[in-house]
């Protein structure tokens, strides 16, 4: 178990799609570790996905629980091939971004989704998640797809600020 350097934008691995875990073997369990070990490394960090770390595959991680907004108590999540089966609503809050530092966004997302996917033991699972945990969750597929924060604002002049360095900010969803 180890905790691994975050890649920061623009790196072009951030902008290609992972693909699916097949069998959760030996080597994709200690990525996990390492992905678990990195995310809580990071204060206040509520989620990371594989490819932050440069692995190119469907996982990621949240734990809403160590934003001081969230009154919810989920614990860690570790999510294998999540998929986005639903979602309604709208609403627009600030995210932060490991690979991006220095930026915050408004960034619109569902307030309501269903997401499918594989837990670590394989087990099938399928659930809804709202308002601040669908939005983290949203966030963290979306890297999945090589998509990041910037990609989905508004207005890159008036939906995009600068932060002089990153910390826990009461603004911003850090993931
Ligand atoms: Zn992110």
């Amino acid at each position: 178990m180890a905790v691994r350097p975050v890649l920061i934008y623009p790196d072009p691995r951030l902008k290609a799609p992972s693909s699916k875990v097949g069998e959760i073997d030996t080597d994709i369990n200690q990525f996990i570790d390492d992905l678990i070990d990195t995310m809580y490394d990071a204060p206040g960090c509520v989620g990371l996905a594989a490819p932050q770390l440069g692995m190119p595959k469907r996982i990621i991680l949240v734990d809403i629980s160590r934003n001081p907004k969230c009154d919810q108590s989920l614990g860690l999540q570790v999510l294998i091939n999540p998929e986005i089966v639903r979602q309604e609503g709208q609403s627009t809050a600030r995210e932060g971004c490991l690979s991006l530092p220095h930026l915050t966004a408004n960034v619109a997302r569902a307030t309501s989704i269903s997401v499918r996917a594989l837990l670590r033991q394989g087990e099938k699972i399928i659930f809804d998640a709202f308002d601040f945990h669908a939005r983290v969750l949203l966030h963290e597929i979306d890297h999945l797809d090589g998509i990041l924060f910037l990609d989905r604002v508004a207005s890159l002049k008036t939906d995009v600020f600068r932060r002089k360095r990153y910390q826990v900010s009461n603004k911003a969803t850090d993931n």
